[in-house]
């Protein structure tokens, strides 16, 4: 039984507890009967009924009934976090197929490789289940994955996502999204029609990676246009991968934002990566930044996986940090998250989809601290919001008791550690958080470890 206060003492299995003096961050925090500190995190007592935060008081609130209690003495509660861009279908295939120098071509070259000689249902189903539970036990309750969508590949992996999407009701929603090079749009417009119609049957977002090594120009728009055509066609959400590169050329994100004015889209689009708008001049960068806040595009940055591919040379030390430019889009009105990216396959060697060490690498690659703006809202209520999941992503009377219960008091002491003894609530009770063992995943990636 977990046990949070390193005392003997154990969480209260009753219907209705209260959980003594834990600090949840205003920024996270919504229907408070009462004004939270000016500070980060605010003191509180959460009562707990049948799963639910029923209220949340200042701690020791006069009148309060006395009820079965757990004492947090100080440490800081999360709600359950939001991962928005992960990519559990790869997920685990390092040992199988790692890189061999740790380049942005050596990976996709070895993921179509590994694509091609291995991916099963049973392989794919295999490597969600285990990423899926890696990520419960760090205390992700929602979660988006792209989907590899080329080829026979969209009709082995979707039907197996979906299955797992419906295994994992109630402990992490999940939400899907096609990824396939945007050309496919122009150069085969049968096999994009039979992907939007799998990706509409099993309410998926259509994505598409739109950087693809030459500047936008008139094949790029075309496949765009079909793109959003098809997504108002079967009111679909869009999430591109975009502009993965240090390259001038990978300018695809002000094109996105100019359709997405120009089409008035109704839906929600996402963008991942753009990094080389950190690298474009200020003018052309603040242009841009404007247009994507204009179109309510979302950013997403996914600072592990570009720390580990951008700027990677050959016997040289990277220059940059990779990511792109969180705080000027904040600033100017987008909303902008982080995410895990891939884990332990080419695009990146390591991770286990624990967005508290997401957080903890943004903080420092992205200089989260000394900030006036309320970071930790990007891998919580903002994905929430973006994911349209209402009842995510913050702490509130009302909202599911689905918790993350930590010692740390205040940000530096939550940032300093790995929170490995975190306790994760679910509908007010703690779940296991033991993780699954790498050794379940020999037999199918074909021995142990690299
Ligand atoms: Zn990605």
């Amino acid at each position: 039984m977990p046990d949070v206060t390193g005392s003997d003492r154990q969480f209260p299995r009753a219907r209705v507890c209260v959980l003594r003096n834990a600090r949840i961050a205003a920024c996270l925090a919504e229907g408070l009967a009462f004004e939270p500190e000016p500070d980060a995190f605010a003191l509180c007592d959460l009562t707990i009924d049948n799963g639910r935060i029923a209220a949340i008081d200042r701690p020791g609130a006069e009148g309060a009934p006395d009820l079965p209690a757990f004492d947090l003495d100080g440490g800081i509660a999360l709600p359950r976090l939001v991962d928005v861009h992960t990519h559990i279908d790869k997920g685990h295939i390092w040992p199988r197929r790692p890189n061999p120098d740790g380049t942005f071509i050596s990976a996709l070259n070895h993921v179509a490789a590994d694509r091609e000689a291995h991916w099963t249902a049973h392989d794919v189903r295999t490597r969600m289940e285990f990423s899926l539970r890696c990520a419960f036990a760090h205390g992700t309750g929602a979660l988006r994955t792209h989907i590899d969508s080329l080829g026979k590949q969209a009709a082995i992996s979707w039907p197996v996502f979906d299955e797992v999407r419906h295994n994992w009701k109630g402990r992490i929603a999940l939400q899907g999204v096609a990824i396939y090079p945007i050309d496919l749009a122009v150069d085969d417009e049968p096999q994009f029609a039979a992907l939007v119609d799998i990706v509409a049957r099993y309410c998926g977002v259509l994505g598409g990676v739109t950087y693809l090594g030459r500047p936008p120009g008139e094949k790029f728009d075309l496949a765009l246009d079909r793109i959003f055509l098809a997504a108002e066609r079967h009111g679909l959400d869009l999430d591109f991968h975009v502009d993965e590169s240090a390259s001038p050329d990978a300018r695809t994100l002000g094109r996105i934002a100019e359709f997405a004015l120009r089409r008035r889209f109704p839906g929600r689009i996402v963008a991942g990566h753009c990094c080389s708008l950190a690298l474009a001049d200020g003018a052309e960068r603040d242009a841009t930044i404007g247009k994507v806040a204009e179109a309510g595009i979302a950013v997403v940055s996914l600072p592990m996986c570009n720390m580990y591919l951008q700027d990677r040379g050959d016997r040289t030390t990277p220059r940059w940090r990779g990511v792109a430019p969180l705080h000027e889009l904040e600033a100017a009105g987008a909303a902008t998250m982080v995410a895990s990216d891939n884990t332990r396959d080419p695009f990146y060697a390591y991770g286990d989809l624990d967005l508290i060490e997401v957080f903890r690498e943004a903080t420092r690659i992205l200089h989260f601290d000394h900030s006036q703006t309320p970071w930790l809202r990007a891998v919580a209520a903002t994905p929430a919001a973006v994911m349209g999941l209402a009842g995510h992503g913050t702490v509130g009377p009302g909202r599911p008791a689905d918790l993350v219960l930590t010692r740390a008091r205040s940000l530096n002491e939550l940032l300093s550690r790995p929170q490995s003894d975190r306790v994760v609530l679910v509908a007010g009770q703690p779940i296991d958080t033991t993780l699954p063992d790498y050794r379940e995943l020999d037999a199918l990636l074909g021995g142990s470890a690299v």
